[in-house]
């Protein structure tokens, strides 16, 4: 049997244009398809606009319970503020990675009235055990977000977890914390017109890749398939990973973690594991105990 097992593409969920909050214009791959599920993955918005009024209401205070919520920013600054009186400015590059847990009610607002605006949310769930610990968050500035520039052309931004990138290994700011029982994998590539990443991945975890400039040929040179723009790949399981990126170059986001092989049960900004749970979350939220102290 060969060392290795390639990962190959074995879905695609085309982005669909949506919008959330006060009426924000996104794009939703994961989480926009009915039975597509990457577990723990829960969602990936994109949100990109030129145009002011697609984005400068924002999202006013609005809770969430059970899981995580992952802002990662390329253009443009938005400003984090919770019930519990955290407050950040997430800027160019930055994330915020915010641990909602039993509950959190914050407000998601662009600090700009011009100019281009862009960045992705990725929704991560939280295994039963932990769904109903305290609320936390992490702002992290884009220069605690190492680059490894490859040797075959490319850059990689290492934003959680630890890759193995031109012989040396990599890792990011959100690593080895034993909270994080998925043990997230979350990569920002660039590659020039033609490129190729090799890269380790581990068995097991599921994994997809997000295309948000130019498209991409995944998977072995034999079985590789296309990713457009603007296109979730889902991954087989396997141990590596191959991405060609097309004529025009590739920029795409790759995620892996460990599955959490749970029942998921989802309203709106609540994702728990039973409908019981559920409605508590709503009345929680209802009598003001969504997120107060335990
Ligand atoms: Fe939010």
């Amino acid at each position: 049997m060969n060392s290795t097992t390639p990962r190959t593409m074995v879905h695609v969920i085309p982005s669909q244009p949506t919008s959330d909050g006060a009426g924000v214009k996104l794009r939703r791959s994961l989480g926009s398809q009915r039975g597509v599920h990457v577990d723990p993955f829960l969602m990936l918005d994109e949100f990109y606009s030129d145009d002011p009024n697609d984005y400068l209401a924002g999202f006013p205070a609005h809770p969430h319970r059970g899981f995580e919520t992952v802002t990662y920013m390329l253009d443009g600054h938005m400003r984090h503020e919770d019930h519990l009186g955290n407050r950040g400015d997430l800027g160019p590059g930055g994330v915020q990675w915010m641990t909602a847990a039993r509950g959190i009610i914050h407000s998601e607002m662009p600090q700009q009235s011009e100019g281009r605006m862009r960045g992705f949310q990725l929704w991560i769930n939280l295994p039963s055990r932990e769904k109903m610990k305290p609320a936390g968050y992490r702002d992290i500035p884009a220069a605690e977000i190492p680059a490894v520039d490859l040797p075959g052309g490319g850059r990689v931004k290492v934003i959680a977890g630890t890759a193995m990138l031109g012989g040396r290994s990599a890792s990011g700011p959100v690593n080895g914390d034993a909270s994080l029982s998925t043990d997230p994998l979350y990569l920002d590539v660039q590659l020039p017109a033609g490129a190729e990443l090799n890269l380790p991945l581990t068995p097991g975890h599921n994994a997809f890749l997000y295309t948000y400039e130019g498209g991409a040929q995944v998977g072995p040179a034999a079985q590789a398939r296309a990713l457009p723009h603007r296109a979730a790949g889902v991954l087989s399981d396997g141990d590596s990973l191959r991405v060609q990126a097309g004529a025009e170059g590739v920029r795409f986001l790759l995620l892996a973690a460990r599955p959490l092989r749970e029942p998921v049960v989802q309203y709106g900004p609540f994702v728990m594991n039973t409908r019981e749970e559920i409605e508590q979350a709503v009345a929680d939220y209802r009598d003001g105990k969504l997120a107060a102290a335990a």
